[in-house]
Protein backbone atom coordinates (compact mmCIF):
# COMPACT_ATOMS: atom_id res chain seq x y z
CA UNK A 1 0.00 0.00 0.00
CA UNK A 2 1.30 3.65 -0.83
CA UNK A 3 0.31 6.79 -0.14
CA UNK A 4 0.76 9.78 -2.36
CA UNK A 5 3.09 9.82 -5.13
CA UNK A 6 6.32 11.67 -5.72
CA UNK A 7 6.59 15.24 -6.65
CA UNK A 8 8.13 14.39 -9.35
CA UNK A 9 4.68 12.19 -10.77
CA UNK A 10 2.42 14.57 -9.15
CA UNK A 11 -0.62 15.46 -11.00
CA UNK A 12 -2.73 18.48 -10.15
CA UNK A 13 -6.15 17.84 -10.03
CA UNK A 14 -8.42 20.81 -10.77
CA UNK A 15 -10.39 21.61 -7.85
CA UNK A 16 -13.87 22.09 -8.33
CA UNK A 17 -13.88 25.59 -6.58
CA UNK A 18 -16.76 28.09 -6.75
CA UNK A 19 -18.86 25.19 -6.53
CA UNK A 20 -22.04 27.17 -4.68
CA UNK A 21 -25.94 26.02 -3.89
CA UNK A 22 -28.31 27.23 -5.54
CA UNK A 23 -30.37 30.21 -4.09
CA UNK A 24 -33.84 31.20 -4.35
CA UNK A 25 -36.53 32.99 -3.17
CA UNK A 26 -37.75 31.11 -0.37
CA UNK A 27 -40.67 33.59 1.31
CA UNK A 28 -42.80 36.46 0.09
CA UNK A 29 -41.06 39.85 -0.04
CA UNK A 30 -38.58 41.36 -2.23
CA UNK A 31 -34.83 40.35 -3.31
CA UNK A 32 -32.66 42.87 -4.62
CA UNK A 33 -30.20 41.14 -7.09
CA UNK A 34 -27.21 42.92 -8.84
CA UNK A 35 -26.93 40.19 -11.76
CA UNK A 36 -22.66 39.21 -13.09
CA UNK A 37 -23.57 37.88 -16.31
CA UNK A 38 -25.29 38.69 -19.50
CA UNK A 39 -28.33 37.53 -20.00
CA UNK A 40 -26.64 35.52 -23.04
CA UNK A 41 -24.98 33.51 -20.07
CA UNK A 42 -27.93 32.49 -18.36
CA UNK A 43 -28.41 28.59 -17.91
CA UNK A 44 -32.36 28.23 -18.78
CA UNK A 45 -33.57 24.76 -17.70
CA UNK A 46 -36.68 22.97 -16.51
CA UNK A 47 -36.02 21.71 -12.68
CA UNK A 48 -38.30 18.86 -10.75
CA UNK A 49 -39.01 18.88 -6.94
CA UNK A 50 -39.04 15.99 -4.86
CA UNK A 51 -41.13 16.17 -1.44
CA UNK A 52 -39.65 13.03 -0.39
CA UNK A 53 -36.18 15.03 -0.59
CA UNK A 54 -37.18 18.66 -0.07
CA UNK A 55 -35.32 19.57 -2.99
CA UNK A 56 -35.38 20.67 -6.62
CA UNK A 57 -33.16 19.09 -9.34
CA UNK A 58 -32.92 19.79 -13.00
CA UNK A 59 -34.89 17.88 -15.25
CA UNK A 60 -32.56 16.32 -18.05
CA UNK A 61 -34.86 17.24 -20.77
CA UNK A 62 -35.58 20.23 -22.57
CA UNK A 63 -37.56 19.34 -25.01
CA UNK A 64 -40.90 17.24 -23.87
CA UNK A 65 -40.18 13.94 -26.35
CA UNK A 66 -36.30 13.82 -24.41
CA UNK A 67 -38.36 13.44 -21.11
CA UNK A 68 -38.18 10.16 -21.45
CA UNK A 69 -34.86 9.72 -20.28
CA UNK A 70 -35.26 11.53 -17.25
CA UNK A 71 -35.81 9.88 -13.86
CA UNK A 72 -38.03 13.05 -13.09
CA UNK A 73 -40.26 12.93 -15.75
CA UNK A 74 -40.90 9.38 -16.09
CA UNK A 75 -42.12 9.26 -12.45
CA UNK A 76 -45.91 9.69 -13.29
CA UNK A 77 -45.69 6.68 -15.45
CA UNK A 78 -43.66 4.46 -12.46
CA UNK A 79 -45.89 5.23 -9.62
CA UNK A 80 -49.19 6.91 -11.19
CA UNK A 81 -51.01 6.11 -7.69
CA UNK A 82 -48.50 7.91 -5.92
CA UNK A 83 -49.54 11.55 -5.60
CA UNK A 84 -46.26 13.22 -4.45
CA UNK A 85 -44.56 11.09 -7.21
CA UNK A 86 -46.71 12.45 -9.96
CA UNK A 87 -46.61 15.86 -9.02
CA UNK A 88 -42.59 15.32 -9.28
CA UNK A 89 -42.95 14.55 -12.60
CA UNK A 90 -44.21 17.90 -13.58
CA UNK A 91 -41.43 20.73 -14.45
CA UNK A 92 -41.13 24.27 -14.08
CA UNK A 93 -38.72 26.69 -15.81
CA UNK A 94 -35.87 28.11 -14.43
CA UNK A 95 -32.67 30.47 -15.10
CA UNK A 96 -29.57 29.84 -13.64
CA UNK A 97 -27.19 33.15 -13.17
CA UNK A 98 -24.54 34.11 -10.86
CA UNK A 99 -25.82 37.59 -9.00
CA UNK A 100 -25.07 38.87 -5.48
CA UNK A 101 -28.42 39.71 -3.42
CA UNK A 102 -27.23 43.55 -2.61
CA UNK A 103 -30.46 44.34 0.43
CA UNK A 104 -29.40 41.25 2.63
CA UNK A 105 -26.20 42.35 4.93
CA UNK A 106 -25.53 38.93 5.42
CA UNK A 107 -25.29 38.16 2.18
CA UNK A 108 -22.95 40.97 1.13
CA UNK A 109 -20.08 40.54 -0.97
CA UNK A 110 -20.91 36.84 -1.73
CA UNK A 111 -21.80 35.42 -5.08
CA UNK A 112 -24.13 32.74 -5.39
CA UNK A 113 -26.35 31.15 -7.92
CA UNK A 114 -29.65 32.24 -8.17
CA UNK A 115 -32.26 30.31 -10.23
CA UNK A 116 -35.04 33.09 -11.75
CA UNK A 117 -38.58 32.28 -12.16
CA UNK A 118 -39.55 31.35 -15.85
CA UNK A 119 -41.90 33.56 -15.76
CA UNK A 120 -39.86 36.81 -15.66
CA UNK A 121 -38.28 35.64 -18.97
CA UNK A 122 -39.49 38.30 -21.15
CA UNK A 123 -38.78 41.21 -18.94
CA UNK A 124 -35.33 40.47 -18.21
CA UNK A 125 -34.65 39.59 -21.67
CA UNK A 126 -35.76 42.96 -22.40
CA UNK A 127 -34.51 44.50 -20.27
CA UNK A 128 -30.83 43.21 -21.25
CA UNK A 129 -31.17 44.13 -24.77
CA UNK A 130 -32.04 47.77 -23.71
CA UNK A 131 -28.98 48.25 -21.55
CA UNK A 132 -26.60 46.17 -23.43
CA UNK A 133 -25.80 44.25 -20.04
CA UNK A 134 -27.47 42.70 -17.21
CA UNK A 135 -25.21 44.69 -14.30
CA UNK A 136 -26.00 48.28 -15.02
CA UNK A 137 -28.27 48.12 -12.17
CA UNK A 138 -30.06 45.72 -9.62
CA UNK A 139 -33.51 44.18 -9.90
CA UNK A 140 -36.12 43.83 -7.58
CA UNK A 141 -37.89 40.33 -7.87
CA UNK A 142 -41.09 40.53 -5.47
CA UNK A 143 -42.78 37.22 -4.37
CA UNK A 144 -46.19 37.47 -3.76
CA UNK A 145 -48.91 35.21 -3.01
CA UNK A 146 -51.65 35.41 -5.82
CA UNK A 147 -54.63 34.12 -4.54
CA UNK A 148 -53.15 30.50 -3.67
CA UNK A 149 -50.46 30.70 -5.59
CA UNK A 150 -46.76 32.04 -5.97
CA UNK A 151 -46.03 34.92 -8.39
CA UNK A 152 -43.62 37.16 -9.18
CA UNK A 153 -43.19 40.57 -10.94
CA UNK A 154 -39.89 42.36 -11.45
CA UNK A 155 -38.74 45.95 -11.36
CA UNK A 156 -35.55 47.43 -12.15
CA UNK A 157 -33.39 50.38 -10.27
CA UNK A 158 -31.95 53.45 -12.11
CA UNK A 159 -28.57 52.69 -13.56
CA UNK A 160 -25.80 52.67 -10.75
CA UNK A 161 -21.85 52.50 -10.96
CA UNK A 162 -20.54 49.22 -10.07
CA UNK A 163 -17.36 47.26 -10.52
CA UNK A 164 -18.42 43.90 -12.48
CA UNK A 165 -14.38 43.27 -12.21
CA UNK A 166 -14.40 42.21 -8.73
CA UNK A 167 -16.57 39.09 -9.59
CA UNK A 168 -15.13 37.97 -12.72
CA UNK A 169 -13.21 35.02 -10.60
CA UNK A 170 -15.63 34.16 -8.05
CA UNK A 171 -18.22 33.38 -10.56
CA UNK A 172 -20.36 30.20 -9.36
CA UNK A 173 -19.88 26.89 -12.17
CA UNK A 174 -23.42 26.73 -12.87
CA UNK A 175 -23.58 23.04 -14.68
CA UNK A 176 -21.13 21.95 -11.36
CA UNK A 177 -24.23 23.17 -9.20
CA UNK A 178 -27.18 21.64 -11.39
CA UNK A 179 -25.27 18.11 -11.72
CA UNK A 180 -25.25 18.35 -7.08
CA UNK A 181 -28.50 18.75 -7.27
CA UNK A 182 -29.39 16.22 -9.82
CA UNK A 183 -27.18 13.89 -7.58
CA UNK A 184 -28.70 14.97 -4.41
CA UNK A 185 -32.06 13.77 -5.75
CA UNK A 186 -31.18 10.05 -7.31
CA UNK A 187 -28.07 9.16 -5.62
CA UNK A 188 -28.17 8.00 -2.30
CA UNK A 189 -24.46 7.27 -1.05
CA UNK A 190 -24.20 11.40 -3.22
CA UNK A 191 -27.09 12.34 -0.81
CA UNK A 192 -25.92 11.31 2.57
CA UNK A 193 -22.09 13.11 1.79
CA UNK A 194 -23.83 16.10 0.18
CA UNK A 195 -26.06 16.64 3.79
CA UNK A 196 -22.74 15.74 5.80
CA UNK A 197 -21.03 18.36 4.15
CA UNK A 198 -24.18 20.84 4.20
CA UNK A 199 -23.56 19.83 8.34
CA UNK A 200 -20.25 20.96 8.30
CA UNK A 201 -20.57 23.77 6.01
CA UNK A 202 -23.70 25.11 8.75
CA UNK A 203 -20.94 24.80 11.20
CA UNK A 204 -18.48 26.79 9.15
CA UNK A 205 -20.58 29.40 7.81
CA UNK A 206 -21.63 30.18 11.71
CA UNK A 207 -18.15 31.35 12.49
CA UNK A 208 -16.82 32.73 8.95
CA UNK A 209 -17.29 36.44 8.29
CA UNK A 210 -14.69 37.19 5.71
CA UNK A 211 -16.04 39.25 2.60
CA UNK A 212 -15.74 38.18 -1.18
CA UNK A 213 -15.23 34.50 -0.22
CA UNK A 214 -17.64 32.15 -2.18
CA UNK A 215 -19.64 31.11 1.08
CA UNK A 216 -22.12 28.32 0.33
CA UNK A 217 -24.88 28.44 2.71
CA UNK A 218 -27.96 25.77 3.39
CA UNK A 219 -31.26 26.51 2.27
CA UNK A 220 -33.43 23.61 2.23
CA UNK A 221 -36.43 23.97 0.06
CA UNK A 222 -40.31 24.24 0.35
CA UNK A 223 -42.93 23.42 -1.96
CA UNK A 224 -42.74 26.05 -4.58
CA UNK A 225 -46.67 25.51 -5.05
CA UNK A 226 -49.37 24.64 -3.65
CA UNK A 227 -51.71 24.46 -6.82
CA UNK A 228 -51.25 23.91 -10.21
CA UNK A 229 -48.04 23.70 -12.03
CA UNK A 230 -45.07 25.53 -11.27
CA UNK A 231 -45.75 27.22 -14.64
CA UNK A 232 -48.88 28.18 -13.90
CA UNK A 233 -47.55 29.39 -10.57
CA UNK A 234 -45.12 31.99 -12.09
CA UNK A 235 -46.82 35.35 -12.93
CA UNK A 236 -45.68 38.42 -14.40
CA UNK A 237 -46.63 42.03 -13.49
CA UNK A 238 -44.19 44.44 -15.69
CA UNK A 239 -44.99 48.45 -14.65
CA UNK A 240 -46.73 48.33 -17.91
CA UNK A 241 -49.43 45.97 -16.71
CA UNK A 242 -49.84 48.20 -13.52
CA UNK A 243 -49.96 51.53 -15.45
CA UNK A 244 -53.09 49.94 -17.11
CA UNK A 245 -54.82 49.00 -14.53
CA UNK A 246 -58.03 50.05 -13.51
CA UNK A 247 -58.14 51.76 -9.87
CA UNK A 248 -60.10 48.45 -8.77
CA UNK A 249 -57.29 46.35 -9.90
CA UNK A 250 -54.84 48.47 -8.55
CA UNK A 251 -56.63 48.62 -4.98
CA UNK A 252 -57.00 44.51 -5.09
CA UNK A 253 -52.82 44.82 -6.01
CA UNK A 254 -52.24 47.12 -3.05
CA UNK A 255 -53.97 44.89 -0.91
CA UNK A 256 -52.08 42.08 -1.96
CA UNK A 257 -48.83 43.47 -1.27
CA UNK A 258 -49.62 44.98 2.05
CA UNK A 259 -48.94 48.37 0.91
CA UNK A 260 -51.26 51.37 2.42
CA UNK A 261 -53.56 52.96 -0.22
CA UNK A 262 -52.73 56.22 -0.82
CA UNK A 263 -55.97 58.76 -0.23
CA UNK A 264 -56.56 59.62 -3.90
CA UNK A 265 -58.75 58.45 -6.75
CA UNK A 266 -56.40 59.83 -9.76
CA UNK A 267 -54.98 56.46 -11.25
CA UNK A 268 -52.23 57.77 -12.08
CA UNK A 269 -51.01 58.28 -8.88
CA UNK A 270 -52.27 54.76 -7.90
CA UNK A 271 -50.03 53.15 -10.52
CA UNK A 272 -46.86 54.91 -9.53
CA UNK A 273 -47.33 54.53 -5.88
CA UNK A 274 -47.72 50.43 -6.71
CA UNK A 275 -44.63 50.63 -9.07
CA UNK A 276 -42.45 52.68 -6.76
CA UNK A 277 -43.61 50.31 -3.62
CA UNK A 278 -42.87 47.16 -5.27
CA UNK A 279 -39.27 48.52 -5.98
CA UNK A 280 -38.43 49.26 -2.33
ZN1 LIG B 1 -37.62 15.72 -16.21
Amino acid sequence: MQFGVKTTEDVDVPVRSNVAYIRYFPKDGTYTLRFLEGYDQWIAYYEHYSEEFRCSYPCTAVAPEDCKDCPGCQLADKYPNEPSKVKEARRGKKFLVNAIRTDDPDSEGYVNLYKIPGGLKESLELNWHRDGSMSKREYNILRYDNGGRVAYAIDKEDPSSFDLSLYADKLADKQAALMDAYEYRWNPSKRAAAQEARENRKAAASVETKKFEMKPKVQEEDPPFDKGSVDEAEQLLSQEEIRAMTIDQLTVWFRRAGVPIPDTSDQKVLAETLISAFSD
